[in-house]
């Protein structure tokens, strides 16, 4: 079970149980000023067990309850604000395997809860007693996905008439996840012949649900063989987004956001916000159009935070998140599929020879099972890294002129984080290694 400023997240009915549910939800009741909360889920299977549970926390502390159904969390965020709730909850285990299951938290504004609120949270978790006062009916409103639609399509980067007559062949996998139905009725209104792959949201994940290129072969397979313009594969809550075409790239979903970004950047003024392990290729491509770069801890809350600071343009995370202000502050994979496509209409090429013309960087991602009574003195590093540029805001990140190594432990699960990234792949390889050999860490995988 982990607990932290993400939320909750756990096995569904072994760690994550209705009675824990019950206490953080009935609390959040209270957060809320026992005002109105949004509940949103993904499709995993104990999804609708989960809801139920969070459905009994909130109406015991006299919350009014509005049931929005399977929806992304993207659009559950957006609803939150649009529907001028209190607060609203997202049921989701994000990418983890589909046993998992968890509960992510929304303020007023439509933001996950930032670090000072989540404590605040935190606090009323352990005081509040549960006393059940008058209890409200849930409210049913249907799916808002079609406002979340119209937001996307009124945005003045995208030309529809000019997208609906190139009429893009694009394949989208939502690995029968939340985005089965809000991704494809997008890119329908966005004029594209739409190849529906793993949107079934009664069936279980068809492949390992974390969108990276790894776990979509399927999807390039299948780019390949109707000869797609391009492929998007998603992951189970619809934040998360990969971009797929016939050839190999060395920086698989990290492309998502520098897409984004380039198309962008090249129609307004204003930095782009980032975190710490995204690839520096968003540098190079910011540089090119006069723009800096902020860089921030891990995590979309901490993007989100430093985004509203310094008003920046676009933001997001290397993981396939990509957070355009003009839409919502959230990673949502929609509105990444609406600017990618819009970005390769104006370049009027494939995606594969844009994507051939970045400047060329390795990234390697290693996750490491760790202990957690196992203290691992990450400080070391710097008499091993003594010549780099170092960074302590997340774990530790060295950078030099053309590579860095980022190490972190995970917010959301028990290991540690090794990412590296380099103009050759056996350089990246060779910064992790070293990571590992001199903190004495075995691989996970
Ligand atoms: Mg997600």
């Amino acid at each position: 079970m982990i607990i932290s400023v993400s939320g909750l997240r756990g096995i569904a009915g072994e760690d994550l149980t209705d009675e824990l549910i019950f206490k953080y939800t009935h609390a959040f009741g209270n957060f809320c000023n026992n005002g109105k909360v949004v509940v949103g889920r993904d499709t995993r299977p104990s999804g609708e067990m989960v809801k139920r549970s969070c459905f009994k926390g909130l109406l015991s502390a006299g919350c009014e309850v509005v049931d929005l159904g399977i929806l992304p969390t993207p659009s559950i965020l957006f609803s939150t604000k649009e529907l001028r709730a209190d607060g609203g909850i997202s049921i989701t285990a994000s990418h983890n395997p589909i046993e998992w299951n968890g509960l992510k938290f929304v303020n007023s504004k439509g933001l996950f809860l930032n670090k000072k609120e989540y404590e605040k949270f935190e606090r009323m978790v352990k005081e509040t007693k549960v006393f059940p006062v008058c209890l409200k009916a849930t409210k049913s409103i249907g799916k808002p996905i079609d406002r979340h639609i119209k937001k996307i399509l009124s945005l003045e980067y995208l030309d529809i008439p000019a997208l609906k007559k190139r009429r893009f062949k694009v394949i989208i996998d939502t690995c029968n996840g939340a985005g089965y139905e809000i991704g494809p009725k997008l890119l329908q209104k966005l004029g594209c012949e739409v190849i529906r792959m793993n949107c079934n949201p009664f069936e279980p994940f068809p492949r390992p649900p974390e969108p990276n290129l790894e776990n979509l072969m399927a999807l390039k397979r299948r780019v390949i063989k109707e000869n797609a313009d391009v492929g998007f594969g998603l992951d189970p809550d619809g934040d998360r987004l990969a971009v797929c075409s016939k050839k190999d790239f060395p920086l698989g979903e990290e492309y998502t956001v520098v897409l984004a970004a380039s198309l962008i950047l090249g129609k307004k003024k204003g930095c782009v916000v980032t975190n710490l392990s995204t690839t520096k290729l968003i540098d190079d491509v910011a540089t090119e159009k006069g723009a800096s770069v902020i860089r921030t801890r891990v995590g979309e809350a901490n993007v989100v935070e430093a985004i509203l600071k310094n008003k920046a343009i676009i933001g997001g995370e290397g993981n396939g998140g990509v957070i355009l202000p003009d839409v919502h502050l959230t990673r949502d994979a929609s509105t990444g599929m609406a600017l990618i496509l819009q970005y390769i209409l104006e370049r009027r090429e494939s995606i594969e020879n844009i994507l051939d013309k970045f400047p060329k960087y390795y990234i390697v991602k290693k996750k490491i099972s760790i202990k957690t009574d196992r203290v691992l003195r990450l400080g070391r590093l710097k008499e091993k890294f003594g010549g780099a540029e170092i960074n302590e805001e997340d774990g530790l990140k060295f950078s030099w002129k053309d590579s860095w190594v980022h190490i972190r432990k995970s917010g959301t699960e028990p290991i540690m984080r090794i990412i590296a990234e380099a103009k050759t792949e056996k350089e990246a390889q060779s910064l992790i290694k070293q990571v590992q050999s001199y903190l004495n860490l075995a691989p996970r995988d």
